[in-house]
């Protein structure tokens, strides 16, 4: 879904600091929408389950692996009420035949999974509704979020696959550290890695603060970007830090005993790594 003319002119606005701030004093029924699509779910311990995803336009980091850049700027506003009807069209065939499966603790997951993400999801004021109504529909609703922003507003039925940013991505300062303190054994932590240097900061901050007693701990590959990805606003990866491939970084896992998930993105494996709506 690419944008039109007005709806690009305000989401323009997004590579500017501050943009939350623009957005949160916006309506809260209606939100800029980069891409609405249906797919396998390819990262954290939902992987390969069927899920719509909504992702939303914008976002105050930039990461030096981003792989959305393209959702910094695209996008269009839509109501919530038509995000809605849309989640539902798209899920209409699980739905009327009420498919389900059992999930992590045991309990009926109705499928297929509602995964909100972006870009950030939670820098536009309208999310928190969008989360609340998503949930009283009856999905299981995920949010991939930064760990950037207070995750504390989200309605408590979510599920939230939360980043801690390693030091390659180049927004190591932007974490949101009291979040730790939130986060409940439905949600999941994520560390996304691509050099060695990534890796101890993650091994250390896992040890050292027992992250693994809060949550699922996902330790996902950085795929490289193709060129077509590399947007031009994204951070350099600092100086000196050595590229870890994926067979490295299992086995530094297992010669560490880290209590963790390991993960590749699994659409990328699918399909090529830069096709979107996958
Ligand atoms: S937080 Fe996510 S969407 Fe934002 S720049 Fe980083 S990887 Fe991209």
């Amino acid at each position: 879904m690419q944008g039109v003319g007005r709806a690009r002119q305000m989401v323009r606005h997004c590579q500017a600091p501050g943009v939350a701030k623009e957005w949160r004093a916006m309506s809260d029924d209606s939100l800029v929408v980069n891409e609405i699509f249906f797919s396998v779910q390819g990262e954290s311990s939902w992987s390969g389950l069927p899920c719509v995803f909504v992702r939303l336009t914008g976002c105050p980091l930039r990461c030096s692996y981003c792989d959305t850049a393209y959702a910094f700027r695209e996008g269009r506003r839509m109501s919530r009420a038509a995000i809605l009807e849309e989640v539902a069209r798209r899920a209409r065939p699980f739905r009327e035949a009420d498919l389900r499966v059992p999930g992590r603790d045991g309990e009926s997951v109705r499928l297929p999974l509602v995964e909100v993400t972006g870009g950030e999801p939670l820098a536009q004021a309208g999310v928190l509704p969008l989360l609340r109504a998503l949930c009283d529909a009856g999905h299981t609703v995920l949010l991939e979020t930064s760990g950037a922003l207070d995750i504390r507003p989200v309605d408590p039925r979510v599920h939230r696959i939360m980043d801690l940013k390693c030091p390659s991505s180049g927004e190591a300062d932007r974490n949101r550290w009291e979040n730790l303190e939130v986060l409940r054994p439905t949600d999941e932590l994520k560390f996304v890695i691509g050099t060695v240097e990534d890796y101890e900061w993650a091994r250390d901050q896992i040890l050292g603060r027992q992250l693994h007693r809060l949550c699922p701990i996902l330790i996902s590959w950085v795929h490289p970007l193709t060129p077509a990805q590399q947007d031009p606003a994204l951070k350099p990866v600092p100086a000196g830090q050595r590229r870890l491939s994926p067979r490295e970084l299992a086995e530094r896992l297992l010669a560490d005993a880290l209590p963790v998930r390991f993960q590749t993105q699994l659409h990328k494996w699918i399909w090529p790594p830069d096709q979107r709506g996958v």
